[in-house]
């Protein structure tokens, strides 16, 4: 076995990589010639899509290998040089096909309907071209377009500054760590010091962090503001019904259902409390924000090698079947993941690939308990990625966002479970229960809190109340205090939390972590009471984009509009809860 990339599975040599954008830029010449003519007759439609599918896949992977080769050795300069030219190509190609779409919407789709009807070859296209269609009533004339086109990067000044203030002009200043010594508190030794036992250390860094937050905070408000106000702009000039409704639409999501997630979690929130409750039973007082990630786990203290971590993962994920098995092993043996840290080495764990070349898989492997999770992860992201490639036309591989986190979390979850139940000492197990309860929290809970917070001040916009630095934070603290309080001492500071959270200028994005989450949990444990749920599972793995995500789970029977099945999730959670007291009573 291979640990290490090969990466002359995606091109032999230079000269293959150097021809391929060749021929894109002969594709290109091509394409552009269509102009203005595209919808003249079906075979012109058919000779568009045909080359702009070319386009696609060829450039998609010239960048990726590129991309892969510097992440392999970040001080190759051949790859440095590679991953230019490819960025040069993609803004090219995405610049000179940018016709294709408005062309497209300029017509109705009933001639499209007869195109397609004439010409069987068009059939393929049809999905993708609904797809496109999906958009009409909200795109505008061409002149209205190129304004807001024009005026892109206005909008993203919000999002722009804030980063430029979180990355680079932040100063937390210095807190004394366990050890009396003075550091400089940042945004990544944040969590750390929260986790500290030494309560002051933790106290400290909290007040530290948020009178930061505290003294920027009219600055701060001013940009997120101006973020909403984009946001319910550009959904008014594009005639949505809301702000909320524009971003969920890619997707096929109403907001009846965004509203009921929340309505739900809040309904929920009794577990949330009872594990908080259990956690200052632990401790021996009474909770403040600053202890919230105090007495997490620790991690099992034992040596597991990488051939280990294949056994151990192998059985865990027994429930996925013979056929899930025999790819995943055949994976492993074509050489996809790149096992160790090495000099140059992009940092952390992910999956990438591009269509009809295995998937590649990058670890930090460590030889310990984290790293066989982390393993299991990707290696569900690289089975999801295998099956829709091997089953789905180009067009039709690519999971959407929405689905993208759960074969992964599945696969985390098989393994939590399966060491769970071989674990010998109450130590080991303890540390998987807390893991799973802490988990659920960040990304159910916390993300669909955040969400709330989204939703809540996009409408108060949309309903002419002003906004104000004092209604953010006041909406903030509420929520909060409707999450912890009264099993945790909600402190004031807390209200200025929201400032600091990168995802509020990606809109309406973090409520996929919860729905990812709650649909991953359901599915491992039908996998696990169901023998036959595999096969529905393996079909789900093999779908690609071919429906909108929602209606992808239905097929395995999992309707998250039903107030039911997002009650299953939160019921397994408080299941989890039973656990940990029965152990600690032991
Ligand atoms: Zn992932």
């Amino acid at each position: 076995m291979n640990n290490n990339w090969d990466l002359t599975r995606i091109f032999k040599n230079e000269k293959e990589f150097k021809n391929t954008i060749l021929e894109v830029n002969s594709l290109l010449d091509k394409i552009i010639k269509y102009k203005g003519k595209i919808l003249e007759n079906n075979k012109s439609l058919l000779e568009v899509l045909c080359l702009n599918e070319k386009i696609e896949l060829l450039t998609e992977r010239v960048y990726v290998y590129s991309l892969l080769g510097y992440y392999d050795n970040m001080g190759n300069t051949t790859f440095q040089e590679y991953k230019e030219e490819s960025l040069n190509l993609l803004n090219k190609v995405s610049s000179i096909t940018s016709f294709i779409t408005p062309e497209l919407l300029s017509s109705d789709y009933k001639l499209i309907n007869t195109y397609i009807n004439e010409n069987k070859e068009l059939e393929k296209y049809k999905l993708s071209l609904e797809k496109i269609f999906h958009y009409k009533e909200h795109v505008l004339s061409f002149s209205e377009e190129k304004i807001l086109s024009d005026m892109s990067d206005l909008f993203r000044v919000p999002e722009n500054t804030f980063e430029a203030i979180d990355n680079v002009d932040i100063r937390l200043g210095k807190i004394k760590d366990e050890n009396g010594k003075n550091v400089e508190l940042t945004n990544s030794n944040y969590t750390r010091f929260l986790m500290s036992k030494n309560r002051n250390v933790r106290k400290n860094a909290f007040k530290k962090m948020y009178k930061y937050f505290e003294n920027h905070i009219n600055t701060l408000s001013s940009l997120y503001i101006g973020n909403v106000k984009n946001n319910v702009f550009l959904s008014k000039t594009r005639k949505y019904k809301s702000s909320l409704d524009m971003e969920l639409f890619s997707d096929n999501v109403s907001e009846k259902f965004y509203d009921k997630l929340i309505e739900i979690t809040n309904k929920n929130t009794k577990y949330l409390k009872e594990y908080y409750k259990l956690k200052s039973k632990s401790l021996g007082y009474k909770m403040h924000m600053y202890d919230l990630y105090v007495n997490s786990s620790v991690m099992p203290d034992k040596k597991i090698s990488y051939e280990e971590a294949i056994k151990i993962v192998n059985k865990a994920l027994k429930p996925l079947g013979e056929d899930y098995l025999n790819n995943f092993n055949n994976l492993l043996n074509s050489g996809v993941v790149d096992v160790y840290p090495k000099d140059k080495k992009r940092s952390g764990a992910y999956e990438w690939g591009t269509y009809g070349i295995l998937p590649y898989v990058s670890l930090n492997y460590e030889n310990n308990v984290d790293s066989v999770s982390t393993f299991a992860h990707e290696m569900g992201h690289a089975m999801h990625s295998f099956y829709s490639d091997n089953n789905q036309d180009y067009l039709y591989s690519r999971y959407p966002i929405f689905l993208a986190e759960i074969a992964s979390t599945v696969n985390e979850i098989l393994l939590s479970e399966y060491l769970y139940n071989n674990s010998e000492s109450k130590d080991e197990k303890e540390y998987y229960l807390i893991e799973f309860l802490d988990k659920f929290k960040a990304t159910v809970y916390r993300q669909v809190m955040f969400a709330e917070f989204e939703s809540s001040i996009h409408r108060k916009c949309e309903n002419n109340i002003s906004l104000t630095m004092d209604l953010l934070c006041d909406e903030y603290l509420k929520l909060n205090k409707k999450h912890f309080s009264p099993v945790i001492k909600v402190d004031e500071a807390i209200k200025y939390e929201w400032a600091r959270i990168p995802h509020f200028y990606n809109s309406f994005y973090v409520y996929k972590y919860a729905t990812g989450f709650i649909s991953a949990l359901i599915i491992a444990d039908n996998l696990l009471k169901d023998n036959n749920f595999k096969y529905k599972y393996i079909k789900f793995l093999s779908s690609g984009n071919i429906k909108y995500p929602l209606d992808l789970l239905k097929d395995l029977n999992i309707d998250l509009e039903n107030e039911n099945t997002l009650n299953r999730a939160f019921e397994i959670f408080k299941k989890k809860i039973n656990d940990l007291k029965e152990l600690e009573k032991e």
